[in-house]
C-alpha cells in the first residue's frame, strides 16, 4: 500500500520517477499533466477549456482538474494505492484532496518534495522530449545527436509547447506563487520528506524508497525486547487478578486520573521540602566542620603553649643552678685562698 504526493517546480523528475516507482511497486502514477494533456488531446470539452491554460503555463481551473483526479482514483488500480504527480498545485487543491481521501478512508502517507536547483531546472525542461506514441522522456542531453525518434517504439519526438523557454519561466513562477507553500503545509502535518532530486536517476529513486522505508528500530530498544521475556511464557497467576475481582466501583476508583493541578501542587511542596531540607544539612555541615577546625586550632595552641612553658621553666631552673654552682665555686676560691695564706 502506497499513498504519496510527489511535490516539486516543474522539471524536478517527478513524473520520471513516478514511473520508476509505478514499475516497482505496482501502484499507478497519477499524473494531473498526463490526464490534462490526454483530454487535451481527445479534444474532450474539458480538454478544449484547459488548452490555452497549459500552454501559457498557467494553472488549469480547479475544478476541471479535481473531476479527472477524482475519476482516476476511482478506479480499480488506484484501490491499493496511487503515486500523486503534479496533484495537488495549490492549498484549495490540497483541502479538496484530504476531504476526498477523507471520505475513502485512505489518508496519504507521506509527500516526497524533489529538491532541484533552478539552474538544474531550466536545463532539464528545455531540453526534454516526449515520445507521441509511448510517451517515454527523453533529454536532449543523454540523446544521440540529431535523434527524433522513440529508442522503445520508434515514436516521433517532441517538443511540449509549455517547454518553450518563454513558457518554463511562467511556470517557475506560478510553483513559486502557487506550489511551494504546500511544502510548509505538508511540513505541519508530518508528511513531508525532502528528496535530493539531483544525481543519478537510480540514486534518486534509492533516496525516495529509504524515505519511504518504515523507520528502523534503534539495535539497542530492539536487543532489550528480544531479551525480555514473552508475556505469555510467564506462569499463569494462581488467583484472578485484583483488578477483576474488584467491584464495578472500586475499578472506576482505581483508573480515575489524578487531576493535573493537584500532580503540579504536590510536586511543588515536594521540591520546596527538598531544597529547605538541603539547605538545613549544609548548615550543619558547615557548623560541624567549624566546631572540628576551632578544636584543633585550640588544640594546637595549648600544646604550643605547654611546651613554651615548660621550655620556659627548665630554661629558668637551669638559669638558678648555674648562678648556685657559680657561688659555690667563688666559696671554695675564697677558702683555698684562705687556708693558703694560713700556711
Ligand atoms: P505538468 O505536466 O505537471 O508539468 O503539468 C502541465 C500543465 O498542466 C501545467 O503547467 C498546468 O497548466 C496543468 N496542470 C497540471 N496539473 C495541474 C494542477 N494540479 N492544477 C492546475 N493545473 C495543472
Amino acid at each position: 500500500m502506497m499513498r504519496i504526493v510527489l511535490l516539486g517546480a516543474p522539471g524536478s523528475g517527478k513524473g520520471t520517477q513516478a514511473q520508476k516507482l509505478q514499475a516497482k511497486f505496482g501502484v499507478p502514477q497519477v499524473s494531473s499533466g498526463d490526464l490534462l494533456r490526454e483530454a487535451v488531446a481527445r479534444q474532450t470539452p474539458l480538454g478544449v477549456q484547459a488548452k490555452a491554460a497549459m500552454e501559457a503555463g498557467q494553472l488549469v481551473s480547479d475544478e476541471i482538474v479535481l473531476g479527472l483526479i477524482r475519476e482516476r482514483l476511482a478506479q480499480d488500480d488506484a484501490k491499493n494505492g496511487f503515486i500523486l504527480d503534479g496533484f495537488p498545485r495549490n492549498s484549495d487543491q490540497a483541502g479538496s484532496l484530504a476531504r476526498l481521501l477523507e471520505d475513502v478512508g485512505q489518508p496519504l502517507q507521506a509527500v516526497l518534495l524533489m529538491d532541484v536547483s533552478k539552474t538544474a531546472l531550466i536545463k532539464r525542461l528545455a531540453g526534454r522530449r516526449v515520445c507521441r506514441g509511448c510517451g517515454a522522456v527523453y533529454n536532449i542531453e543523454s540523446l544521440p545527436q540529431g535523434a527524433t525518434t522513440c529508442e522503445r517504439c520508434g515514436g516521433e519526438l517532441y517538443q511540449r509547447p509549455d517547454d518553450k523557454e518563454e513558457v518554463i519561466a511562467k511556470r517557475l513562477e506560478v510553483y513559486q506563487s502557487q506550489t511551494k507553500p504546500l511544502i510548509e503545509h505538508y511540513r505541519q502535518l508530518g508528511l513531508l520528506k525532502v528528496i535530493k532530486g539531483e544525481g543519478g536517476l537510480d540514486q534518486v529513486t534509492a533516496r525516495m524508497e529509504a524515505a519511504l522505508a518504515p523507520p528502523k528500530e534503534p539495535a539497542e530498544k530492539k536487543a532489550k525486547a528480544l531479551a525480555k521475556p514473552k508475556v505469555d511464557l510467564a506462569p499463569a497467576p494462581a488467583v484472578a487478578p485484583v483488578v477483576e475481582a474488584q467491584p464495578a466501583e472500586e475499578k472506576k476508583a482505581v483508573v480515575k486520573p489524578v487531576p493535573k493541578k493537584k500532580v503540579a501542587a504536590a510536586a511543588k511542596t515536594v521540591a520546596k521540602k527538598t531544597k529547605s531540607a538541603a539547605k538545613k544539612a549544609v548548615k550543619k555541615a558547615a557548623k560541624k566542620s567549624a566546631k572540628k577546625a576551632a578544636k584543633k586550632v585550640v588544640k594546637k595552641a595549648a600544646k604550643k603553649a605547654a611546651k613554651k612553658a615548660t621550655k620556659g621553666k627548665v630554661a629558668k631552673i637551669a638559669k638558678k643552678a648555674a648562678k648556685k654552682a657559680g657561688k659555690k665555686k667563688s666559696v671554695k676560691k675564697v677558702a683555698k685562698k684562705k687556708a693558703a695564706r694560713k700556711k
